[in-house]
């Protein structure tokens, strides 16, 4: 490294990389270093089961990819990222009845909904005449939003508990379940506030574009991320973990696409001790066991329209995810727990040989686990589609030590950054005015660690390129004067 930069990314997730690309777009001279041989952090595809068996190692589908308020502006389908959208985005299977399905078309929805059809449509209208604007308003640090009025209306839904909001709103378990089914993706116990954010926000996403993955695999977002940033003129190496400050070549600007315990640890001398105490004090929150398989033919399901969605909600009704929820919370295992199942290869055969598929599936687990969940998730899946295990034809489990050493950032098996907890949901990893900044001018957070957390959309990457960017024009006019 004895080239000289003028901003080093340590870690190429999708934050990293878009961080890099903020600032070669702002002409800084960047390198992004990376520990793994290939990049791409949580954006990353590989034959994990057998040959000619493409799976997701990280997230699959991507509503807030598509969404992303920066990624919309950037070129990434010239270098090569197409999405594919599924007719559907969320199946939600229930128990001796016709699952739920979430699709674009609000009235489509709704009309699956019966009586609390209207109550769906009434809850989401309000958002949907702008979600863009919602979506730039709220995938970013606190500030002056915007579009105050549409934003304070999300807010009173979104603080509450999602079992508060279901409630109140609706009167059948079915959209209670398809409500639950979203927000459960916070990690959070439903009866907690602010588990209801993500729920509404990711039934306001459906209903803006379904659901879509990324044709060939997430990696193929990764890699027209890097085609842009190289275009760019910007640097990736690989295969090099950084675990001292001093291994870094200088530079106007350190960027960490990192978990804030291995910043602590890193830039341990270049940061007072009171910050890095509180950057120790971050809440992981709970981990995930997932699973792969690749399978002689599609999922089974009672109710074959399932088929139709890149993403499938098992766990029943509102009361048993919930329980699921708190489980994992309390650091306890379930038997019967709430799971994220995609179907990417429904949508892409380049995904697996001709006439199998591959699966995928995880549930949230506590911090740490080892517990191997892999009964409790084919069970569950069965449960809504007899015969799923006479078909899978191999299997690749990944629980909470894995992912860690698969990648640092995911302590105890977290996969969204950390816990999305009333104190960590706005302000992250510490409560700072520019939460992506530290008290040495020269060192910042760019990873899901950050506002707005979770989630492959690199706004967390947008948003520190851009505190970056102040930092060094303040700088600049210092040292003019
Ligand atoms: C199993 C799973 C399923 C998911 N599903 C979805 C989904 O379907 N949709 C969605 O939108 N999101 C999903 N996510 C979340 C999403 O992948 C993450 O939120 C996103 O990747 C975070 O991006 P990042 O750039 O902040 O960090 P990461 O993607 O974690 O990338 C960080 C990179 O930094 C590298 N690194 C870390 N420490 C060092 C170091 N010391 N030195 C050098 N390099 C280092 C890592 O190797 C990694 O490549 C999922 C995540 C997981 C794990």
């Amino acid at each position: 490294m004895n080239k000289t930069y003028e901003a080093i990314i340590i870690g190429s997730g999708p934050n990293g990389l878009t961080a890099a690309i903020e600032l070669a777009r702002n002409g800084l001279k960047v390198l992004v270093l990376e520990k793994a041989e290939t990049i791409g952090g949580g954006t990353r595809t590989a034959e994990l089961t057998l040959p000619g068996f493409h799976h997701d190692y990280c997230s699959a589908v991507h509503p807030t990819g598509i969404l992303s308020p920066y990624w919309r502006q950037l070129p990434l389908e010239k270098y090569g990222l197409k999405w594919i959208h599924p007719p559907v985005s969320i199946a939600h299977p229930l128990d001796g009845e016709e699952a739920v399905l979430m699709s674009q078309s609000i009235e489509e929805t709704a009309a699956n909904l019966g009586i609390d059809g209207e109550a769906w449509q009434k809850m989401l209208h309000p958002f949907l005449k702008k979600p863009h604007g919602l979506f730039e308003d709220t995938l970013g640090p606190l500030g002056i939003p915007d579009h105050p009025f549409l934003l304070v209306r999300f807010g009173l839904k979104a603080m509450l508990p999602a079992t508060w909001l279901a409630n109140w709103q609706f009167k059948s378990h079915r959209a209670k379940a398809l409500l639950a089914g979203c927000a459960a993706h916070s990690f959070l116990p439903l009866d907690m506030a602010f588990s209801a954010a993500i729920g509404v926000m990711f039934a306001v996403m459906g209903h803006t574009e379904n659901w879509p993955v990324a044709a060939g695999g997430s990696t193929y977002i990764t890699q027209a991320l890097a085609a842009y940033l190289e275009e760019l003129g910007g640097e990736i190496q690989t295969n090099t973990l950084i675990t001292d400050f001093r291994q870094l070549p200088p530079a106007k600007a350190y960027l960490f696409d990192t978990d804030p315990l291995q910043l602590s640890n890193i830039a341990a001398n270049e940061l007072p001790k009171s910050y890095i105490k509180r950057l120790q004090k971050f809440d992981y929150g709970p981990g995930i066991f997932k699973v792969d398989w690749a399978l002689d033919g599609s999922i089974p399901w009672t109710d074959k329209r399932c088929l139709q969605a890149s993403t499938v909600h098992i766990g029943g009704t509102i009361d048993e995810i919930n329980r699921s929820e708190k489980a994992a919370w309390e650091g306890k295992h379930c038997d019967k727990p709430y799971l994220i199942v995609c179907q990417q290869s429904e949508f892409d055969s380049s995904r697996a040989p001709k006439g199998k598929h591959t699966g995928y599936a995880y549930c949230h687990v506590p911090h740490g686990s080892t517990v191997d969940m892999t009964e409790a998730i084919e069970n569950q899946i069965q449960r809504f589609a007899p015969d799923f295990k006479d078909l899978i034809l191999a299997r690749h489990t990944t629980n909470t030590e894995d992912f860690k050493n698969y990648n640092p950032n995911h302590i105890g098996g977290s996969i969204s950054g950390g816990s999305n907890n009333l104190t960590q949901l706005f302000t992250r990893p510490v409560a700072r005015f520019d939460p992506y900044s530290t008290p040495n001018p020269r060192i910042f957070i760019c990873s899901s660690s950050t506002p707005p957390g979770g989630g492959v959309h690199g706004m967390c990457g947008y948003h520190a390129a851009k505190s970056v960017l102040k930092q060094v024009q303040k700088q600049e006019v210092g040292s003019k004067k």
